[in-house]
């Protein structure tokens, strides 16, 4: 698990392209800088760590496009403190990134060997969310309820209600919504029953699962 020289600056060069597709907040960006995202792949995926793509990862599932991740995160408008709940650990890129903006990390995922193997992962490289989880994201996580941010990493053919239920006032819920192309939805709960919607294109995502493996 080496970081070298020529990862920092094949890095650096990702931060850029991410840049120059239009992510603006400074702090998103120096989390793509300096999150060794190569770490978060399989060897055989090293080489292409650093193109601005999703890639393969355990369980048919993937780890998303730096851009997207960064998009995401600057519709978060993450403050350092704020509790963060993610759905779709998967393998802890988005994890990491939210940890770097000084989030409380809560995360869930529903594939047991990734839920299992990013635990230890993220813990071996220096990353501690407050609680993993392994679980299923259409449900929340009522325990550490309300959140001030929720993202969903993954394609929701619906809105889930107990997401909405489980946001403080004033908190705000980036979820991408769709079945083969998804609509980035931003919620920002403006009271105990009013949300304010907003839309931000089109993105493509694995899908937002029901059953448990
Ligand atoms: N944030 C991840 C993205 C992984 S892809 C990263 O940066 O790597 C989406 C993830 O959502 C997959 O790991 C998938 O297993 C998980 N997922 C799908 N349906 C889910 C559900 N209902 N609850 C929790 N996780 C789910």
């Amino acid at each position: 698990m080496k970081d070298t020289f020529r990862h920092k600056g094949k890095r650096q060069q990702l931060a850029a392209i991410v840049e120059a597709k239009g992510v603006k907040d400074k702090k998103v960006l120096a989390a793509i800088n300096k999150i060794p995202r190569h770490l978060f792949m399989d060897s055989s995926f090293e080489d292409h760590a650093y193109q601005d793509k999703a890639f393969p990862i355990a369980a048919d599932q993937t780890i998303s496009q730096p851009y997207t991740v960064a998009f995401q995160t600057e519709l978060l408008e993450i403050k350092k403190g704020d509790s963060v709940l993610e759905i779709g650990t998967g393998s802890g890129y988005q994890t990491a990134v939210l940890c770097e903006l000084g989030a409380k990390v809560y995360s869930i995922e529903r594939q047991r060997e990734l839920y299992r193997k990013t635990k230890v992962f993220l813990s071996k490289i220096g990353y501690r969310p407050k609680y993993l989880s392994f679980g299923d994201g259409y449900k929340g996580l009522d325990e550490y309820a309300p959140y001030d941010k929720i993202i969903v990493t993954a394609g929701a053919p619906y809105v889930p209600n107990p997401l909405l239920a489980q946001l403080k006032i004033g908190g705000r819920l980036v979820i991408p919504v769709g079945e083969d192309v998804q609509v980035m939805t931003l919620f920002v709960r403006k009271s105990a029953k009013e949300f304010e919607k907003k839309e931000f294109g089109d993105f493509r995502f694995v899908p937002l699962l029901e059953d448990k493996n």
